[in-house]
């Protein structure tokens, strides 16, 4: 496997990071990961424009323009020969003699690597579980850090539970996943909560509501709480893995029949749509 380590392709046992790299101590860093399709990167533009905006709110400061780093991610496909899979990339802050506040010279150290092709197609099919858990993370969920520590403990209760993720509540409210956006349908009308700083604004989520835009579909973005979700007529989760993912059963609780709702499945093909038509386009440009 070639890895991207700031601006080389290495192979993976030739990159190596400092010990002292500030992701390493501190989690001090943002990420994203994008999904390739046929060997384009989906939305690609809106991750690296995410990762900026990351990048930007924790004080780190981007020198290169972000066309440019999109090409070199672009040749790190390439190198791998990937056709379907993950796209895995941080930036840290960079190294420095381990203390809480740092230099504002630092320079910023950049990992991408490929992640394996893992099919979703029969959870997508079937449904997957999921199990609630309290929102106990920080009030700076909107940003893509690398701080994940949170995320990671309920998505192993999720994991141990035999559950594909954990669905958090905070005051009572539906907030997001642990990696994931949250949706729910009630008499046939979409909602999900408001890209503030409570969720991680997905691009899957934001995708998923320019398609309903553009087929006239109604939504709303109004925060709701966990027992509107458990009334729900159908629930499902986004994200750049999972795309749009049913959920069958929360807390041990069946809904409706046990199967994906007609309305998940509309949004789900309407996804995969997308995802065609761009890639399609995508590869025609090049
Ligand atoms: C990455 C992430 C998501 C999903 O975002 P996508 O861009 O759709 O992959 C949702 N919630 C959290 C906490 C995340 O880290």
């Amino acid at each position: 496997m070639k890895v991207l380590l700031n601006d080389e392709i290495l192979e993976r046992n030739e990159a190596k990071v400092d010990i002292e790299d500030r992701g390493y101590q501190f989690g001090d860093g943002v990420y994203e990961v994008v999904n390739i399709y046929d060997g384009v990167p989906f939305t690609l533009k809106e991750h690296i424009a995410r990762l900026y905006r990351s990048a930007k709110e924790i004080g780190i400061l981007l020198n290169e323009q972000p066309e440019q780093l999109c090409n070199r991610l672009l040749e790190l496909i390439k190198a791998n020969n990937m056709t379907n899979g993950g796209l895995y990339l941080q930036i840290s802050r960079g190294v420095f003699n381990r203390t809480h506040h740092y230099d504002q010279t630092l320079t910023p150290q950049l990992v991408a690597y490929p992640l394996p092709y893992k099919s979703v197609q029969d959870a997508q099919t079937n449904g997957v579980e999921a199990i609630t858990a309290e929102d106990l993370r920080w009030l700076r969920c909107d940003i893509k850090s690398l701080n994940l520590l949170y995320n990671i403990m309920v998505k192993q209760k999720a994991s141990e539970a035999g559950a594909f993720e954990s669905i958090l509540i905070r005051d009572g409210i539906v907030t997001e996943g642990s990696s994931s956006n949250i949706f729910i349908v009630k008499d046939g009308i979409l909602r999900t909560h408001p890209a503030n700083n409570l969720i991680l604004n997905g691009i899957t989520r934001r995708k998923l509501l320019e398609i309903m835009d553009a087929n006239g579909w109604d939504y709303k973005i109004q925060p709701f709480h966990k027992e509107e979700l458990m009334e729900a007529d159908e629930v499902f989760l986004t994200s750049t893995t999972s795309e749009v993912m049913p959920i069958i059963k929360i807390d041990g609780v069946t809904f409706s029949q046990a199967k994906p709702g007609p309305y998940t499945s509309k949004f789900q093909a309407a996804f995969r749509e997308a995802v065609k038509s761009e890639t399609k386009t995508t590869t025609e440009k090049a």
